[in-house]
């Protein structure tokens, strides 16, 4: 996820429905092969270690954007963006979600998604209204609390993969590297669980200090850190196309 900046002219009180904790007007790199603004949803129930928007955790933040506001600004981006990317926090914590991604989409813009698949019963709901998810996969199922300190959440994030899977939309599956929070052990795991539901692409995101509020997890992933060649080479034999990021 790429980091949240609120505009300049941000109204102070969002309304009802979707809470914007931030917005980025322009990117390249959110969602492949498009021309994207990326909305960060405020709130997220999970606690990951590495998070790198600890402000958009809470359910309500202090420099929310309208979203009201939002959808004006997009009225005058139409022919400069392919697509909006809903990011966070948790997309889809909020019950505003799909009515947000059907004002986008009455736009004329593609929408992305990223999530954790935190929920998967909201995911369930939108699932006709995205055409391109990023999906977190976070650690193997018995090891995801470790990441997001929150019990069973790794089977809400299987859950999540199997219904996208079964719904057929555009999928990236991706995965951080940390080298306390998924260690080898787990990520040889994991990429057993991957290829068991028929994953065969996988991105793997190299941990890095910016914006994690955790100092001793900063402190133990050093930046420029690589991910050993050898377990690349273990895991690519499971999950046959690896990216690095
Ligand atoms: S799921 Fe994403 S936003 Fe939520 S705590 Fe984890 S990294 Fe942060």
């Amino acid at each position: 996820m790429a980091d949240a900046r609120a505009p300049q002219d941000a109204a102070a009180t969002p309304p009802a429905g979707f809470h914007v904790g931030g917005l980025v007007p322009f990117t390249t790199t959110d969602y492949p092969g498009k021309l994207a603004a990326v909305v960060f949803a405020q709130g997220c129930p999970w606690r990951c270690g590495y998070c790198h928007n600890p402000h958009l955790l809470p359910p309500r933040g202090t420099d929310e954007v309208a979203w009201s506001d939002v959808l004006a600004w997009l009225d005058g981006r139409r022919g400069l963006l392919d697509a909006v990317v809903f990011s966070g926090g948790e997309p889809t914590a909020q019950s505003g979600l799909a009515d947000a991604m059907r004002a986008v989409r009455a736009k004329g813009f593609a929408v992305g998604l990223h999530t954790g698949g935190i929920y998967p019963r909201r995911l369930a709901e939108v699932v006709g209204l995205v055409d391109w998810v990023g999906l977190d996969v976070k650690a193997p199922i018995a090891a995801y609390v470790q990441v997001t300190g929150v019990a069973s959440s790794g089977l809400a994030a299987f859950a999540s993969l199997d219904l996208l899977q079964r719904a057929g939309v555009p999928l990236e599956i991706r995965t951080t590297v940390h080298p306390v929070l998924t260690p080898p052990a787990d990520l040889r795991a994991l990429a057993r669980e991957l290829a068991e539901c028929g994953v065969r692409s996988w991105v793997l995101q190299t941990f890095r200090p910016i914006g994690c509020a955790n100092d001793e997890l900063n402190a133990s992933a050093p930046a420029g850190a690589r991910l050993d060649e050898a377990l690349l080479a273990e895991l690519a034999a499971v999950v046959p196309e690896i990216a690095l990021r």
